[in-house]
């Protein structure tokens, strides 16, 4: 699935309103927020990659009735990481019956983080201090599987954030990469280096993503690439390779 092909899907529309959700795969919908798509996994259950904005869950609960599914129905949340474009509205959900929010464990340990704790030491931090606290969360660790699309994987992928996750799908080839990778201007490139925590950790980080065999690139800000992504993912990890070993030369 090219990225040109599928980038007017699910848009704002003029009316202000969003557009019903994309099935990008089958039983998987694009839900379109405000800043970021979130990823709806409609099984017997219904799973949600990311949250969005604080504020989101009304938005993704039209999506849902949008495809003939009830938010009732929603049993758990998978957070790529904790920047709250992703994680705000997950306490929201966590609040209902029945629904579980999962999230590295890296990353829910640093949620307790305040606005006061950013004033002290700004930076990075700002966009987990933005994200309500999730207490309760289950935490989750590298090759932990989830029970859906035939077997959900974590892959741990530290750098963006220290918790940042893909979620890999062998059977169907997705790979949900939160923001462990963008494609600005249609390229397929390494984190934000502006809002990563650790940037040569995120680049590093991309060979293992490069050893998975991937079909599908999803992406949370741009649409996502069907286009050869073992090889883009394979060429990244060549760049990492050779930006890391031209660092270690650098500190001889
Ligand atoms: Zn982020
Ligand atoms: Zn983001």
């Amino acid at each position: 699935m090219g990225g040109r092909s599928t980038a007017s899907s699910g848009q704002v529309r003029a009316d202000g309103r969003v557009a019903p959700p994309t099935e990008i795969a089958p039983n998987v919908f694009e839900i379109l927020l405000r800043r970021v798509r979130v990823h709806l996994i409609a099984e017997q259950a219904l799973t949600l990659i990311d949250a969005g904005l604080p504020g989101s869950s009304g938005a993704i609960d039209r999506a849902i009735r949008a495809i003939g599914r009830e938010p009732s129905e929603i049993r758990r949340v998978i957070c790529t990481h904790g920047h709250f474009d992703h994680a705000g509205g997950a306490a929201e959900l966590a609040a209902r019956d029945g629904v579980d929010v999962l999230m590295h464990s890296a990353d829910l340990a640093i949620l307790p983080t305040t606005l006061v704790d950013v004033a002290r030491r700004p930076g990075r931090r700002l966009f987990v201090a933005l994200t309500p606290r999730l207490d309760g969360a289950t935490p989750l660790d590298d090759g932990f599987e989830l029970p859906i699309l035939g077997g959900l994987r974590v892959v741990h992928v530290p750098g963006h954030t220290p918790g940042s996750i893909c979620l890999y799908a062998p059977e169907s080839g997705l790979l949900f990469v939160g923001d462990a990778l963008q494609a600005r201007l249609g390229r397929v490139g390494f984190a934000s280096r502006l809002y990563s925590d650790d940037w040569n950790m995120a680049r590093a980080s991309v060979q293992r993503m490069a050893r998975l065999d991937v079909h599908t690139i999803v992406f949370s800000h741009y649409p996502p690439r069907g286009d050869d992504a073992n090889g883009t993912l394979r060429r990244l990890a060549a760049e990492a390779e050779v930006a890391e070993a031209g660092m270690r030369e650098g500190t001889r």
